[in-house]
């Protein structure tokens, strides 16, 4: 797939424009990806929601069953090469299978766990023998994966890891620990596992259950997720070959923090594929309920709901699929193979941190107002809203906290600038001289959502002036100063949705609808943006400089008044109509 003629680096698009044609969207997906996704889409309808209740019984068999049948139709190797009995294709392929399997409740997690933890580091960092030996059986859903990187002492720190591995004298590993909350960790054949050999090198191993002094503990009792295996790992002097060391002793982190880019990038598709459903559901039913002699779908109130749930699925599948665009060329560039992969993974694991954290809380607020369009039978059993609203609340949690996440992103930034790769600072630096000096802001050129890609490069200058103004206050300290981190992401966030949702609605592809919300999201995406910027600038400056850069924010982040309740109508008019997400 090619989209645009340069290559692009993680977070470029903070520095400048992007034309609409350079950016990949759903819109663009090729019939290849949408057979892929109907055959997802059929097993999924067929075989998965069907078996929801029983998988909640724990009927582990079931969960292999399907993982099998998922191997059978391809859905495990979306984005394997086709010598390891994947189907080659590329990570917009994968990314649509995730988004049709995010809609399975539980089962999302065990195919999760399977496609994303357990093929990924194998395929990244294996050696060949490795590869052959594992990978086929995996793709193939004849071998269950899990991925063992937490303990009880070492969540968001997992680099503190006590599980130890002692090399014995015939070359094989030793390894014991306790792993914890491991997806899949009832019913796995195969654990990577993360270990610190001799207690000091983190390092990664692959773990068969067959090897002497492996087994699992009892499953935990989880809010949601009733359907999905998760259990402590235990190694009890467990036998590992000497050819099951996955890459370099002391090189561990490698493996954990590339598989947690993609699998935070993943985590963001099975979250839109979620939202997807709960649209649909949250329709259907305001559709059919009716209260003072009419169906609820009719009241404001209700519209605005499903209008606002779908803005927000819009502006994070525009973020999504504008990502995978970019990681597919990067891939395409550095020549297809997995080093490239990884390369291109790495290049946008800030995009990736942004897409998770935005991505969950997408899902939450679509979950949640499911939850109160079914009124009382949102919070009973007989409908599956209940469900989700459960299910959902782990992907805060997991694949990095979403403050992990949102502690990492500026400084992923900052190294690249660094670093060379990317002239924030030198950008930050210029707009200190706008600040000083305030010129009128040009009135925006005529044309659709003009206004909005105005503001929006408004918004581009506050995350950089933000940003600037941190590491001018406390240089190498600001790791320390995580309030204003956690605000620049959240601006970032922003930034980089409602430029997306804008950009994709300008596209080829783009509707008027599109451009409703784009501008409903943008308009409040500029508000949180000020709210934001204010808060981080007013604890690092005072007095007339602090006056300077809030007038500059503001005449940054000017837009003309819009009429988003009228534009929300009409997209809950098509949500309505369709019975379903209206850009689908
Ligand atoms: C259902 C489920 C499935 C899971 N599956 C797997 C799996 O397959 N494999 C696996 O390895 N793990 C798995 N996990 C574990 C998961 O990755 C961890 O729970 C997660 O990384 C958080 O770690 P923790 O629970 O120890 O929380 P903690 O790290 O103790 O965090 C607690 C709180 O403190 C915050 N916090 C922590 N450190 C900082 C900091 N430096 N600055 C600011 N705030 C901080 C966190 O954001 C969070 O809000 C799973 C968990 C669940 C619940």
């Amino acid at each position: 797939m090619t989209i645009g003629s340069t290559t692009r680096r993680g977070g470029d698009w903070l520095l400048g424009d992007t034309a609409p044609a350079d950016v990949f969207t759903p819109e663009r997906l090729s019939d290849e990806h949408k057979l892929i996704a109907q055959t997802a889409t059929e097993f999924v309808q067929s075989e998965v929601l069907p078996a929801l209740d029983a998988l909640e019984t724990k009927d582990w068999a079931l969960a292999r069953k399907l993982i099998k049948q998922c191997g059978d139709l391809g859905l495990l190797g979306a984005d394997v090469p086709e010598r390891f009995g994947g189907i080659g294709l590329d990570k917009a392929a994968a990314v649509v299978v995730g988004e049709v399997l995010g809609a399975c409740s539980s089962f999302a997690t065990t195919f999760g766990a399977q496609t994303g933890l357990a093929i990924i580091p194998i395929l990244c960092f294996g050696t060949e023998a490795q590869q052959e030996q594992y990978l086929p059986r995996i793709v193939s859903g004849d071998l269950i994966g899990a991925y063992c990187l937490s303990e009880s002492g070492a969540g968001s720190d997992a680099l503190s890891a006590r599980a130890r591995a002692t090399k014995a004298t015939d070359g094989s590993w030793i390894l014991n620990g306790e792993k914890m909350w491991i997806t899949n960790g009832g019913f796995a054949d195969l654990f990577i596992v993360f270990a610190k050999v001799d207690g000091e090198h983190f390092s990664c191993f692959i773990v068969e259950r067959s090897f002497p002094g492996v087994s699992n503990g009892k499953e935990e009792h989880k809010l949601g997720l009733l359907g999905s295996s998760t259990t402590p790992v235990l190694l009890a002097d467990a036998r590992v070959p000497a050819g099951n060391l996955l890459g370099e002793v002391g090189k561990g982190h490698k493996i954990a923090f590339n598989v947690l880019n993609y699998g935070r990038f993943k985590l963001a598709a099975m979250c839109t594929g979620g939202a997807r459903q709960v649209i649909s559901e949250a329709t259907a039913y305001a559709i059919q309920r009716r209260q003072f002699g009419q169906p609820i779908a009719t009241f404001g109130a209700i519209k605005h709901k499903l209008a606002e749930m779908t803005v927000r699925l819009f502006a994070v599948e525009s973020m999504l699929f504008r990502t995978t665009g970019l990681i597919d060329q990067a891939i395409a560039e550095r020549g297809h193979d997995s080093a490239a992969a990884l390369a291109a993974l790495e290049e946008f694991a800030a995009e990736a941190s942004l897409l998770k954290v935005a991505g969950s809380e997408m899902l939450d607020f679509a979950i949640d107002e499911n939850v109160q369009i079914h009124g009382g039978n949102g919070f009973v059993r007989d409908y599956p809203a209940e469900r989700h609203y459960r299910d959902a609340r782990v992907n805060r949690i997991f694949e990095g906290t979403n403050e992990i996440n949102r502690l990492l992103v500026p400084g992923m930034l900052i190294k690249r600038a660094m670093n060379g790769g990317l002239p924030i600072l030198e950008a930050a630096q210029q707009l200190r001289q706008e600040i000083a000096t305030p010129a009128l802001s040009a009135a925006p050129a005529p044309g659709p959502l003009a206004a909005e890609r105005q503001a929006i490069a408004g918004m581009k200058k506050t995350a950089l002036a933000v940003i600037g103004l941190a590491l001018e206050t406390y240089g190498k300290a600001l790791d320390r100063e995580q309030e204003v981190l956690m605000l620049a992401t959240d601006i970032l966030i922003d930034t980089f949705a409602a430029e997306s949702a804008v950009l994709r609605a300008l596209g080829g592809s783009g509707t008027p609808l599109q451009q409703d919300a784009a501008m409903a999201f943008a308009h409040d995406a500029v508000t949180r943006v000020n709210a934001a910027a204010t808060t981080a600038l007013s604890a690092m400056a005072t007095g007339p400089a602090l006056g300077a850069t809030l007038a500059a924010v503001t005449r940054w982040l000017t837009l003309p008044p819009a009429n988003t309740i009228a534009a929300r109508r009409r997209i809950a008019d098509k949500v309505i109509e369709k019975k379903g997400y209206a850009f689908a």
